[in-house]
């Protein structure tokens, strides 16, 4: 008997089945993204209030869209992602040469990363802030240097002090994602000012369409005069396209164009960007639901105060309650009603705001825990 490749096979032929590939200590030491398990209450029905998803449906423009583009699969996407790109410029009077695109806003900030940030380098965040930060300073084999938020807001002072002759990127993340706490344009001015040249300041803007502060700052204005500032977008919140992974970033046509060649080929698909098109001309139905949800916003952040609750000041599509060590507790207290939250052990607990029935569900089951 011979193996395929013609050798004589013997009896003690080595037993190879766990000879695993060697992997790079910054990924052997990730920890798992573990996805929230949907809750299901005592009556069948749950409540997805954990990924600051929009409660809306697909806009009716994105899926004709999405029905016309499919017919065009067979054939990669246009990888400068032109239409879209051109449509991003027009709409926020940007140059098209100053956008790139990407997997989400998620992939579009790996590429960042990659392009700044190796082992040895430093990438400075504020925490809690986005998951996806740590996840991606590891896995570029750069150091994560956190600055602890301040009364639930960026401490960008303490953060401007953190920074050193090796700090690569920094993120700021604004609505900060979990707190939806904002940082308002003259502090976030003062901030830009004091960080050296050379140094990479991308502003994370994901929860930008649900602002009704006038004192936050569209980071887009900002961008003038700094061209080591990146502002990043996402279509995965109140464009509702968190399933198609479509995300970008605006900048200093020089600087983005030296990121593009970061570019992971295809990385923005073709349906994504014909949807990302349409949703773009939805304004006025995007709007119309992100006023819901903003006034629920209001309403929800009162009911809970009135019971007694915490509530971190919010212009995001979700709320914090900073409840320490209770975190958790709340966190499975409201999985038991059927209410998937993101609870954050040690430190609190975020819940998006859903449609009115939602959100009063989740304020049945607030009712039924001591706020302190
Ligand atoms: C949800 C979120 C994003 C969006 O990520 P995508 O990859 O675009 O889906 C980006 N930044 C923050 C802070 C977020 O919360």
């Amino acid at each position: 008997m011979t193996t395929t490749h013609g050798a004589p096979a013997t009896d003690a032929a080595p037993d190879r089945s766990d000879e695993l590939p060697l992997f790079r200590a910054a990924v052997s030491g990730l920890v798992s993204y573990r996805p929230q398990k949907p809750a299901l209450s005592p009556a069948g029905r749950s409540y997805a209030l954990a990924a600051n998803e929009t409660p809306f449906g697909t806009l009716p423009k994105v899926a004709e869209a999405i029905a016309e583009a499919a017919a065009g699969i067979n054939r990669y996407p246009d990888n400068a992602g032109q239409a879209l790109v051109t449509e991003l410029a027009e709409r926020f009077g940007q140059s098209p040469e100053g956008i790139m695109l990407g997997c989400g806003s998620v992939g579009v900030a790996q590429q960042l990363i990659t392009a700044v940030a190796g082992p040895g380098d430093e990438v400075l965040y504020a925490w809690p802030s986005f998951e996806a930060y740590p996840i991606l300073t590891r896995l570029a084999g750069a150091t994560a240097v956190q600055v602890g938020l301040r009364d639930d807001v960026h401490d960008l002072a303490a953060m401007a002090d953190r920074v050193t002759d090796r700090t690569r990127l920094i993120f700021v993340c604004n609505p900060n994602n979990p707190t939806g706490t904002v940082v308002g344009r003259a502090e976030l001015e003062e901030f830009l000012d004091r960080v050296p040249a050379g140094c990479l300041v991308v502003l994370d803007e994901a929860y930008h369409e649900y602002v009704r502060d006038p004192g936050t700052p569209d980071g887009l204005s900002l961008l003038p005069g700094r061209p080591g500032l990146v502002v990043l977008r996402t279509f995965s919140k109140a464009y509702g396209l968190a399933g198609l992974r479509i995300g970008y970033a605006v900048g200093d046509p020089r600087v983005i164009g030296t990121l593009r060649k970061a570019y992971l080929p295809y990385s923005a698909g073709s349906v994504a960007q014909a949807a990302a098109v349409a949703a773009l001309r939805s304004g006025e139905e995007v709007r119309r639901r992100t006023d819901i949800v903003t006034a629920e916003r209001a309403r929800v952040t009162d009911a809970l105060r009135k019971l007694g609750w915490r509530v971190a000041e919010s212009q995001a599509n979700f709320l914090w309650l900073p409840l320490g060590e209770r975190a958790a507790a709340f966190g499975a207290h409201c999985a038991s009603a059927g209410i998937s939250v993101r609870a954050v052990p040690g430190a609190g607990v975020r819940v998006t705001l859903g449609l009115p029935a939602d959100n009063d569900a989740f304020l049945a089951a607030a009712e039924g825990f001591p706020p302190s």
